[in-house]
């Protein structure tokens, strides 16, 4: 029997993770962005990302890897069994994304966003079939870390709730459902951590360095918030801290002064080249 066809939009940071997740564990993936380089650069990623994979045991051994197709059309999509959206973290840009899917595919088709933080309730309105809507949280890099949030609205529907559990459970995951609010539990926690951790820093209370590394070695965060900063992508930070503040108001949420500063410098972390640290190699 042939596998489900798996389509991925977005071929960002997160877009390419989880395609070679996907593709890595035997699902073919079709992968969609509006960038023909991005996706160039997206399918070279992937194919590096195979070979870390197995190399760090992070994929079945001697497995075979699924096709990976990439395609500026959104249309080439209409055939998926689950949507996965991984667009950029702007509720407008997401809204367009996921009318224009749900327009396409047929209706009882697992849709997914992986959101960083947009209540799965308001991109429902945004939906022909909000049952079907469901919001996935893959960490970075989603084939290295195995853990997934999954965030059920209150208008998902239980068929789909089954379906993306068997999906994430085929690919290896280890999912943990929650219910929907902005940030959901892993933004809502990390991302105020970050944006104070580079308040410090703007403070001049501690430097970059020693700031990760007291929160590795004294509370044992595997690499210090700031690390994982630049792992993100300082854009998207912003965008998902902007998102968590419109939506509760905290001030704790509003992106701080130096994380808006280096996305002005596009010193974006890991995928420039540039962020708290500086990469001999850009990621590509
Ligand atoms: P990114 O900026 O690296 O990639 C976003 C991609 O979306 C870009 O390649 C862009 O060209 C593409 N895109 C924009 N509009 C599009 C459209 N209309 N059709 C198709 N593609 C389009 O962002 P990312 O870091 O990969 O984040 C993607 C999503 O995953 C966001 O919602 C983000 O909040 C979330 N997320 C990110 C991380 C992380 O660590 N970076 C972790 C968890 C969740």
């Amino acid at each position: 029997m042939d596998e489900p066809l798996i389509a991925i939009v977005g071929a960002g940071v997160m877009g390419t993770g989880i395609s070679t997740l996907v593709v890595g564990h035997g699902l073919p993936v079709v992968l969609v962005d509006v960038d023909e380089d991005v996706l160039e650069r997206a399918a070279r990623a992937v194919a590096n990302g195979l070979r870390h994979a197995q190399l760090t045991g992070s994929l079945p051994a001697g497995s075979t890897p699924a096709e990976l197709r990439t395609t500026l059309s959104l249309n080439d999509i209409a055939d998926a069994a689950v949507v996965i959206e991984a667009v950029t973290e702007l509720p407008e840009k997401k809204a367009d994304v996921l009318a224009a899917v749900s327009a396409l595919v047929k209706p009882g088709t697992p849709l997914i966003s992986n959101t960083s933080g947009i209540p799965i309730d308001e991109m429902a309105a945004w939906v022909k079939s909000p049952g079907d809507l469901i919001g996935t949280h893959f960490m970075n890099p989603a084939y290295l870390i195995s853990m997934v949030e999954v965030i059920r609205g209150p208008q998902t529907a239980d068929e789909t709730v089954e379906s993306v559990l068997s999906m994430l459970t085929r690919i290896g995951r280890r999912p943990v459902v929650v219910r929907d609010a902005p940030g959901f539990v892993t933004s809502r926690l990390l991302h105020p951590m970050i944006n104070d951790a580079a308040q410090v820093v703007s403070a001049g209370t501690a430097t970059v360095e020693d700031v990760d590394t007291l929160m590795q070695g004294c509370l044992g965060h595997p690499t210090g918030p700031l690390r994982t900063a630049d792992l993100i992508g300082i854009d998207n930070l912003v965008d998902a801290l902007e998102a968590l503040y419109q939506r509760t108001g905290d001030e704790r949420h509003r992106p701080s002064e130096l994380l808006l500063e280096k996305v002005r410098l596009g010193e974006l972390g890991r995928k420039s080249g540039r962020g708290f640290y500086n990469y001999s190699e850009a990621q590509s």
